[in-house]
């Protein structure tokens, strides 16, 4: 079709070369930290014969694990490591013994030097100057180390060359799931008119994803978490209150963006589109999509916003303050990452036709190992540095719900997807939805005060007509989000000036094989 998007095998071909890529830098940091802990090994060797030397002197009875002491204190994972490593070398004690310690020292800090440094780096790349800066310091004798005074000092330098974020114009993007194949996702005679609209209006696909996170990584901009944006504090009653964050500090050249995708459930709606099938891990842990191509082949890989933004930010590290990456916002109705762990699957009450037929084809569904399996996608999510949001259960539209309406669905959410993705305290509104106006949420506000009570202190809403708006209040915390998806774009390509001019030429991104014109859909 276009030569500016790659065909299928094209597409196959970056996903090889990504793999290698990714392969090549665990094995490189395994490499470095198998070199810093054999420097350990080394180091905590000498020490340990040393110390075995002088309690045979004392004793006349050597006991190798005397020596453990010596890394006692345990404050960092670097020394906590050391005395475990020490019971590694044999004693063949007796010429060895004999040597001082001292010769070894010095290989050992070159070589736990140079990993550090690369970890150090890694951190510092995130904006983690104070975290770099430690973890040189816990190197033995780091002080007379030319390498790592050096870098001591350039991370002071470039951490007093940040600047601090104006926390309240920092804008939140979003997506939904990647559209992997426009001619399924597009395909009218399989899925209708109807649903087609609704995939080309609120989808991305993977092409313009890529685009769009490569050119904003260009222009400087830096994924912050939205908790980041505030300060949060505990007065003596407990009450959680909130003030702007003055110490969000970035180098000049860079600008904040808070990330979120919704509705990562893979819908049963979704089945004939081509998106995932679930998320799963691969063999270095790591969550990946399971993808059934057109041609029913299966593959693993990075199809779909989570291990996608991953691979790339691993990559790009200084793409992420502190390793930030989004918030994902979960409703429940049909399970999670494409595990169907939701209780009406097992009670077969109140299913729709969709679900049913997905019980029919599963006839060996276990409800319990549904959920064991999500919930081990979902710890590896979380450590990746995503965090999960409510989306409310069944997608609701809460303007339009009663305050108990609002219950009955948050207890579902609670009961069926925070049983998996643990406590919250951020929802995002479905549909674009708020549970009030523009103006501040008053104490008269019944909604709020309902999601307040059950925890929730971060609030979002939809709102693509400004570039940014934020709303940082004593008792809660509200950010309007800007909607990456196919309308946006259409509107942005054409010609419109919208706020996706400040990010990225959306001319530059539009996908042409996207029917046209885009529709409004609403928001899905
Ligand atoms: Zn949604």
């Amino acid at each position: 079709m276009n030569e500016n998007y790659t065909n299928e095998s094209g597409f196959d071909e970056l996903e090889e070369r990504r793999r290698a890529r990714r392969q090549k830098r665990r094995r490189q940091v395994a490499l470095q930290r198998a070199a810093f802990f054999l420097g350990l090994i080394i180091l905590a060797a000498g020490v340990g014969f040393a110390a075995f030397t002088i309690s045979r002197k004392n004793s006349g009875q050597g006991q190798l694990s005397a020596g453990n002491g010596s890394t006692g204190s345990g404050g960092t994972a670097v020394s906590t490591e050391a005395p475990r490593q020490t019971e590694a070398p044999t004693p063949q004690t007796q010429e060895t013994a004999a040597a001082p310690a001292e010769p070894s020292t010095e290989n050992a800090s070159d070589a736990s030097s140079g990993s550090v440094l690369e970890q150090a780096r890694y951190l510092a790349a995130g904006y983690d100057y104070d975290g770099a800066i430690e973890l040189l310091k816990t190197v033995p004798s780091y002080e007379s180390d030319p390498e790592i005074s050096a870098a001591i000092s350039e991370f002071e330098t470039a951490k007093a060359s940040c600047v601090a974020v104006d926390v309240t114009t920092v804008p939140h993007i979003f997506y939904h799931s990647l559209i992997n194949d426009t001619d399924r996702a597009f395909n009218v005679s399989v899925l209708g008119q109807g649903q087609v609209d609704g995939m080309n209006a609120w989808m991305t696909t993977i092409e313009e994803f890529d685009k769009i996170t490569q050119t904003m990584y260009d222009n400087g901009y830096v994924f912050v978490r939205l908790r980041d944006l505030v300060v949060e504090s505990t007065d003596a009653n407990g009450n959680v209150t909130f003030s702007p964050n003055t110490n969000l500090m970035l180098p000049p050249d860079k600008k904040a963006v808070v990330l979120s995708i919704d509705d990562l459930s893979y819908y049963h709606s979704y089945e004939a589109a081509g998106y995932p099938e679930k998320l799963v891990l691969d063999e270095n842990g790591d969550v990946k999509c399971k993808y059934i191509s057109a041609d029913g082949t299966e593959q693993i890989g990075d199809f779909d916003v989570v291990p996608r933004l991953n691979t790339f930010l691993e990559e790009h590290p200084d793409g992420a303050y502190k390793g930030a990456r989004g918030l994902i916002a979960m409703t429940g109705y049909n399970g999670v990452f494409g595990y169907r762990t939701d209780s009406d699957y097992e009670t077969q009450e109140n299913l729709m036709e969709d679900q049913r037929k997905w019980l029919d084809e599963h006839p060996d569904f276990d409800r319990q190992k549904e959920i064991e399996e999500a919930t081990v996608i979902a710890n590896a999510i979380k450590e990746s540095g995503w965090e999960f949001a409510s989306h409310t259960w069944g997608h609701l539209s809460v303007t339009n719900k009663t305050v108990d309406e609002l219950r009955i669905d948050n207890e579902k959410w609670v009961n069926n997807v925070q049983n998996i993705v643990g406590p919250v305290d951020t929802i995002i509104f479905a549909h674009g939805n708020d549970i009030g106006d523009w103006q501040d949420y008053s104490s008269d506000n019944e909604k709020f005060q309902y999601f307040k009570n059950a925890g929730y202190n971060f609030f979002c809403n939809v709102d693509g007509s400004v570039p940014y708006w934020v709303q940082i209040r004593d008792n809660y915390v509200r950010q309007g989000r800007i909607n990456l998806d196919g309308y946006m774009l259409y509107q942005a390509s054409q010609g419109a000036t919208t706020v996706l001019d400040n990010m990225f030429t959306a001319s530059q991104v539009f996908d042409s094989r996207r029917p046209t014109p885009v529709v409004a859909n609403g928001e899905g």
